[in-house]
């Protein structure tokens, strides 16, 4: 069994609003148990594990009493999905001044293509230098200045501009630093392809798990015509990068250092590349589960606060330890147990929320944030009648802290209404402990700031109240051992207690949004604010 004890609930003597004393312990864990049993298989996306979670999901949603939230007045919002598989069919082959050279995959490379075709080619195709590859205007930022890359190659360095402080918020990675910016940009600019640079800084993680993605199927939503694709999309070792810019003479390093300055140029590096993909695609279906709590104003009710869980796995996979199974009992069986014991909490509060409050369990987040994109460009009601986001993917098993994590913190309006809400409970709400990792960029909520609504991403707080170096160590254990592993899984010693706390703090967040005089708004300045 979880751990069951409430004691340290009652010990800290909080009151939380009313209605959330249904959030407990056991509301946490039951779902938990459902959704990361072996009987799910790991949640793949579309496979029998997706359409059960769906099944469940939407069953909880009916059994709590919420009405369905999908427009056509279901509880499923259908996701249709394109999955493509590109073998590499030739090598990556350069050649310069300095002579030839063929790149191995994955030990030098990896590619991919970037639109739904059988077969994708770079033809001797001259490479382009970029640098960052960034237009940002309101940065006084463009690294292509008049160059044109129309049908050519570009070698990309990943991350954002980091020489000056001032400049891209810092170490704070921004949507520009991430690498999907890279390929999108250099599409809308016609190119025919990136390369971008690893470097373990630069990424955040190591080369081997871009290698792991290595002729991996890749997932994407229908394309659509009018969006710019690039034929291939590739990702290179540094080492490997470096060989390719000798070939036509130039060092890497040298171009790094240049590309660090607003003055710098692109640089045609005198290099053709050869390059070829065989696809395999298919296109399936998956759903997103959508239950609301109906406002109680007649008026605000048409106004729509949305809570963000994903309920996707990665599936069954390569077995570690002979299991196949990942479970993800972390991520995000216990983001969509939060969220069922929150619709609870909301459904039976006697404070009815003013405003609808749409509960959205989501898809193919592991995917590539595939359900929540489709959600974001097909909400239920007009974008400007959402008016704010909350995500949770993960919580708390460690233990009460006085602190809850927010990824997001200080862009918009909902850190000082979260950290209200926190004081009032003895509690502080804790920024992003690694702003250079792009955690902003990488979960559910990201796509409805895409769209310009404000939202926040809640996470497990650090500072323990109990045990903290050793609580604090088993946390941390968590990611360097057990995060996309099918490790993640039900742990008897997890304590739940903390996320309780959390939940229902999000709960207070929830309803003070929904019946808010005003509505959220993005810290002025913020690379999102200008999409409101
Ligand atoms: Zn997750």
């Amino acid at each position: 069994m979880l751990r069951l004890s409430c004691l340290l609930l009652f010990a800290t003597g909080l009151v939380t609003a009313q209605g959330s004393e249904a959030i407990t312990v056991d509301t946490l864990a039951g779902p938990i148990r459902f959704l990361a049993s072996d009987l799910l298989e790991g949640r793949g996306v579309g496979s029998r594990g997706d359409e059960l979670s769906r099944a469940y999901l939407e069953s909880q949603f009916r059994f709590l009493g919420l009405g369905p939230g999908a427009a056509d007045g279901s509880y499923h919002q259908a996701v249709p999905i394109v999955g493509i598989k590109s073998k590499i069919s030739a090598p990556l082959a350069a050649e310069g001044q300095g002579g030839a050279i063929t790149f191995e995959g994955p030990t030098d490379f990896t590619a991919w293509t970037g639109r739904p075709s059988p077969e994708s080619r770079w033809d001797g195709l001259p490479v382009v230098f970029v640098g960052y590859g960034i237009t940002a205007p309101e940065q006084q930022w463009n690294d292509f200045k008049d160059a044109d890359v129309k049908g050519k190659v570009l070698l990309v360095m990943n991350n954002d501009p980091a020489a000056d402080p001032t400049l891209f918020a810092g170490k704070t990675r921004l949507y520009y630093g991430r690498w999907s910016y890279k390929y999108e940009e250099a599409a809308r600019r016609g190119a025919a392809g990136v390369i971008i640079i690893h470097t373990d800084p630069s990424a955040g993680y190591p080369f081997q798990v871009i290698q792991a993605g290595h002729e991996q199927e890749k997932f994407n939503l229908p394309f659509d015509p009018s969006t710019p694709t690039l034929e291939i999309e590739a990702w290179a070792s540094n080492d490997a990068s470096t060989r390719l810019a000798a070939l036509g003479g130039h060092d890497l390093d040298a171009l790094r250092a240049k590309a660090e300055s607003r003055d710098f140029v692109p640089v045609d590096l005198g290099v053709k590349v050869k390059l070829s993909t065989q696809n395999t695609v298919r296109e399936f279906h998956s759903g997103n589960v959508l239950a609301k709590v109906a406002g109680s104003d007649p008026i605000l009710a048409s106004e729509v606060v949305v809570l963000t869980a994903h309920f996707d796995h990665l599936g069954i996979g390569p077995p570690k330890d002979g299991d196949p199974i990942y479970n993800g009992a972390l991520d995000n069986a216990s983001g969509c147990a939060a969220m069922l014991a929150l619709a609870k909490a909301m459904e039976r509060s006697p404070l009815r929320p003013k405003r609808t409050v749409l509960f959205a369990a989501v898809t193919a987040e592991e995917s590539g944030l595939l359900g929540s994109l489709h959600l974001a460009k097909n909400l239920p009601v007009p974008v400007k009648k959402v008016i704010a986001n909350f995500n949770i993917d993960g919580i708390n098993m460690w233990g009460p802290t006085e602190d809850i994590g927010m990824i997001g913190h200080g862009k918009n309006s909902l850190t000082a209404l979260a950290e209200e809400i926190a004081a009032k409970y003895g509690r502080r709400v804790q920024p992003d402990q690694e702003p250079d990792k792009g955690l902003f960029y990488r979960s559910d909520h990201f796509n409805f700031a895409r769209v310009g609504v404000p939202c926040a991403y809640f996470k497990a707080g650090g500072d323990f109240l109990e045990k903290r170096d050793s609580r604090r160590r088993i946390k941390a254990a968590y990611t360097t051992t057990y995060y996309h592993t099918p490790k993640d899984e039900i742990d008897e010693r997890w304590n739940l207690e903390g996320a309780v706390l959390d939940t229902r703090l999000i709960f207070d967040c929830l309803l003070s949004v929904a019946n808010a005089d005003r509505h959220p708004s993005w810290t002025p300045g913020d690379e999102f604010e200008k999409l409101r």
